[in-house]
């Protein structure tokens, strides 16, 4: 043989890669790739590229006008000749449409693309406990799904006529003129079949659907919440959405809400509490206790002689979040000390304090020195508040100054 078609026009390769013969029927080419899909899905710890191959091997010998160009004039042509469309589709989509529940509805032979269905996303609240501990949440929904008394077809006979608003197309071709030489043309889906290219006869219409080829169904969802989720995170249902003909069903994706906790602030896998000590157990020492998310009692108790000072922070090792995936493992859990210190103390409790506290500092000024010194009163301050007031009058100040052309700079300051 004067050697084989060129590697560039391979036209078996496709066959190869779903295992079956040349002259495999349509049926074949399904089991195949079902079986293979299922095998090398990289959910399950397949090989993402061999996936990826046999979706695209799929989607050109599943439709009979590829696999024709195919046959003929192998790989290339399709890329070359498809308007690049050949295997740029989604492999996941080409898999999930095997059990989202819309088959391919033997429409093939039309080149009919299918679409993808929209993803609904649900936002999912849940305690700091959940996400420590994980639990599992039934959520009831309601979704659409393809109309089992006609299986989607809308119709009882399973027929459905041409829409005659678009000859089927699905599309309508409006023209505006905007001048005397030039027009505008516009397309946009038909009104009258909302796009589907399909009507269906009134007698005809499917009593359980109404023609409208799905119908609402409730569905029990259970949603895992796993050890160490973050707020924020999405747990993924596939193929859960609206069932419609012809569609690859989207998904229903739950996002984690945390609420907040009233004792602890979670930051990634630690978390953080907050406790006040009185001056005496500071100094002198303190134990007390904190119940854990799952329950526990933890003792904290300082070491002996130990001093906490004011805003400082302690940690326990272990005793933060677990990590998600892996629980055995956990964050550290932060205290962080207040120390109250009292309003006032009596001339005696001063006195007693001067006995054990370590010495002031011993620079005692003159009676002469103290003569030149001039007399101050210290008042009590909010700092904050202070700072705050300051600031404000500084914006002011400056928007008078400033004639800023717009107004965004102008409101961005006053929200600062
Ligand atoms: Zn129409
Ligand atoms: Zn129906």
């Amino acid at each position: 043989m004067f050697g084989r078609a060129p590697k560039k026009s391979n036209n078996t390769r496709y066959y190869e890669i779903l295992g079956v013969s040349k002259n495999a029927s349509q049926d074949d080419l399904k089991k195949a790739y079902k079986k293979a899909a299922i095998k090398n899905h990289p959910d399950k710890g397949g090989d993402p590229e061999k996936f990826k191959e046999l979706a695209q091997a799929y989607e050109v010998l599943s439709d009979p006008e590829k696999r024709e160009i195919y046959d003929q004039y192998g790989e290339d042509a399709l890329k070359e000749g498809m308007g690049g469309g050949a295997g740029a589709h989604d492999p996941f989509d080409i898999f999930s449409s095997f059990f989202g529940g819309s088959p391919f509805g033997g429409g093939s032979s039309r080149g009919r693309r299918q679409r993808r269905g929209e993803d609904v996303a649900h936002p999912l609240k849940v305690s700091l406990e959940d996400l420590y501990l994980g639990t599992s949440k039934k959520l009831s929904l309601s979704r659409n799904v393809i109309c089992s008394k006609c299986s989607g077809k809308g119709s009882k006979s399973g027929a459905s006529m041409q829409c005659p608003g678009c000859q089927g197309s699905g599309m309508k071709v409006s023209i505006r003129h905007l001048g005397p030489s030039m027009i505008q043309q516009m397309q946009h889906p038909c009104n009258e079949c909302k796009g589907t290219g399909e009507t269906i006869n009134d007698k005809d219409r499917c009593p359980q659907c109404k023609g409208e080829k799905v119908v609402p169904e409730k569905k029990v969802l259970e949603v895992y919440v796993e050890k160490g989720m973050q707020n924020g995170q999405k747990i993924t249902f596939p193929g859960e959405a609206d069932e419609a003909p012809d569609t690859v069903t989207g998904d229903i994706v739950f996002v984690l809400q945390q609420k907040d906790h009233s004792k602890f602030k979670r930051k990634g896998e630690d978390l953080f509490v907050e406790h006040t000590l009185s001056l005496t157990e500071a100094l002198c020492g303190f134990q007390f206790v904190i119940t854990h998310l799952d329950g526990r009692q933890l003792l904290i108790k300082s070491n002996p002689g130990e001093v906490v000072k004011p805003d400082s922070f302690k940690a326990i090792n272990d005793e933060g979040m677990p990590l998600y995936q892996k629980p055995f493992m956990k964050g550290k859990m932060y205290i962080h000390f207040t120390v109250e210190f009292p309003d006032s103390l009596s001339p005696d409790q001063v006195k007693a304090l001067e006995a054990i506290l370590p010495p002031k500092p011993t620079s005692q000024l003159t009676d002469m020195e103290l003569d030149e010194c001039e007399e101050t009163t210290l008042y009590d301050v909010n700092i904050e508040e202070e700072l705050r007031r300051k600031q404000q009058a500084a914006h002011e100040a400056y928007d008078e100054d400033e004639d800023m052309p717009g107004g965004a700079q102008r409101v961005q300051c006053a929200q600062q």
